[in-house]
């Protein structure tokens, strides 16, 4: 595996402090030497802070509550539909749905 690979590989951990100390100077003495990972690594300090600031986001409760009650309606159950049948509806439905995709282009066409 080339050096570059296997040390991108390990940014991540790096930057999360999981490396151990060998591994660690290792990374180190790379990016060091190495423009490539170094631009790496400052992207994965950006992106792993920018996580960082995310999780530190929590909504406050008045404001969970109000969401959590706008969603309340939606995920109520379905009303049971009447009882109707479904053949003559289906063909009515269909009808109206055909009346309704015509109309606009009949009246363009005048
Ligand atoms: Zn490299």
């Amino acid at each position: 595996m080339p050096i570059c690979t296997k040390i991108t590989t390990e940014l991540k951990a790096f930057v999360d402090g999981e490396l151990s100390q060998s591994l660690r100077a290792n990374v180190e003495r790379h990016v060091g030497e190495c423009a490539d990972c170094r631009r790496e690594l400052a992207e994965i300090q950006k992106i792993s802070s920018e996580l960082k600031s995310l999780d530190t986001a929590v909504p406050r409760p008045e404001l969970r509550n109000r969401i959590l009650a706008q969603i309340a309606p939606i995920v109520e159950p379905e009303r049971p539909r009447p009882k109707v049948p479904s053949g003559a509806t289906d063909a009515r439905l269909a009808l109206a749905g055909a009346a309704s995709a015509l109309a606009p282009q009949g009246s363009l066409a005048m």
